[in-house]
């Protein structure tokens, strides 16, 4: 990342992960959506969580809760991992996460706003008028840690 800090989602995207059942080990093919102002609520007063996935193998009942919200990616972190969201999962597992959607930053330095970022291509690049320098976020990578 080049010029940029404070990367995130937008306001009113929703996140996109690929998810594998824990029990059958059944993994859907495509992205499930998470939104994070929405709840579901889980069968037999369970409470609620932002995405409900009932396995179409073992007819298991799985979840996950973002805890916290999302994070944002800092200059500083530029080339190196860190965290953007932490959820708490109840037979899924995460198996993968997909930039789609429209991501925001801002000039590192200058301040500017970036409203348009999009990431699914891995690669985004524009110009800083601000700065009068290119900026860029490139080689996007994801992963799923535990924790
Ligand atoms: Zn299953």
């Amino acid at each position: 990342m080049e010029g940029l800090t404070d990367l995130t989602l937008a306001e009113g995207e929703v996140i996109h992960l690929r998810v594998e059942c824990t029990n059958c080990h059944l993994a859907p093919e495509g992205t499930m959506t998470l939104d994070p102002t929405e709840e579901i609520a889980l069968n037999g007063s369970r409470g609620s969580a932002h995405l409900v996935f009932r396995c179409k193998d073992c007819r298991h009942e799985n979840s996950a809760t973002l805890v916290g919200g999302i994070n944002r990616y800092l200059d500083a972190q530029a080339g190196s991992w860190a965290p953007m969201i932490e959820l708490d999962c109840r037979g899924l597992e995460p198996v993968g996460f997909k930039p789609i959607g429209t991501w925001i930053a801002k000039g590192a330095d200058s301040g500017t706003s970036f409203t348009e970022i999009d990431l699914e291509e891995g690669e985004w690049m524009d110009y800083d008028e601000k700065t009068g320098e290119a900026v860029s976020a490139l080689e996007f990578q994801s992963k799923v840690e535990r924790c």
